[in-house]
C-alpha cells in the first residue's frame, strides 16, 4: 500500500525554474515512490525584502516509505541541488516541504505535517489546488477551499 504526499517545491537562486523541473525528475527517482502529478510553476515576490522572486510548485507523490525516509530523500535532493543553509528563510536554490503525508498527523522535531504554515502561502494552496479534488479535505479536518478563500490570490503568477 502506498501513501499519496503531497510535496512543496521552492527555488529562487540559478535559474530557479530549472531548479523545480530537475526536483521533479528527482522525486520520480526517489526509491520506492513514483511522481503522480506536478502543478504548473508559479512566481512571487519573497516575502522577505531583498531576496529574488521565488518560484514554487506542488507534486504529488505516491511512496511506499515511511515519512521520516522521505524526508532524508528530500533533504539529499536539496543537497544535490546545492542547497547551502546560512540564516532561516535565505535564498535557495531548492526547498522540499512535505505538505501532506496521507492522512497522517506528524509531529516530532524534525517533521510537523500538516506543514505548519501552508494556510498562509498563496503559492502553497493554489498549485496543491490543482492536484486534488474541489472537496479535498487536510488530515486535520479543515477544507482546502475554505483554505484558498483566507488566502487570495495576490501576487501570484501562474507560468
Ligand atoms: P519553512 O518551514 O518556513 O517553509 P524552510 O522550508 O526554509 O522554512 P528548512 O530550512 O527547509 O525550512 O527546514 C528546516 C527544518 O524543518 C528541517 O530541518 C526539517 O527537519 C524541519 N521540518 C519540519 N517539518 C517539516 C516539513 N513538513 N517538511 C520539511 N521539513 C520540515
Ligand atoms: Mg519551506
Ligand atoms: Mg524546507
Amino acid at each position: 500500500m502506498s501513501t499519496r504526499a503531497y510535496i512543496g517545491l521552492g527555488s529562487n537562486l540559478d535559474q530557479p525554474a530549472d531548479q523545480l523541473r530537475s526536483a521533479f525528475e528527482a522525486l520520480d527517482l526517489i526509491e520506492g515512490t513514483r511522481l503522480a502529478a506536478a502543478s504548473a510553476l508559479y512566481t512571487s515576490d519573497s516575502l522577505l525584502p531583498g531576496q529574488p522572486r521565488y518560484t514554487n510548485a506542488v507534486a504529488a507523490l505516491d511512496t511506499h516509505l515511511a515519512p521520516l525516509d522521505l524526508l532524508d530523500a528530500l533533504q539529499a535532493i536539496e543537497n544535490d541541488q546545492g542547497r547551502v543553509r546560512k540564516e532561516r528563510w535565505g535564498p535557495r536554490t531548492l526547498d522540499l516541504d512535505v505538505l501532506l503525508f496521507g492522512e497522517q498527523v506528524i509531529d516530532v522535531p524534525r517533521l510537523k505535517v500538516p506543514h505548519y504554515h501552508m494556510q498562509a502561502r498563496p503559492f502553497v494552496l493554489y498549485p496543491l489546488a490543482e492536484l486534488v479534488p474541489v472537496d479535498f479535505q487536510l488530515a486535520d479536518g479543515r477544507s482546502l477551499a475554505q483554505l484558498l478563500q483566507d488566502c487570495p490570490f495576490v501576487g501570484l503568477e501562474r507560468l
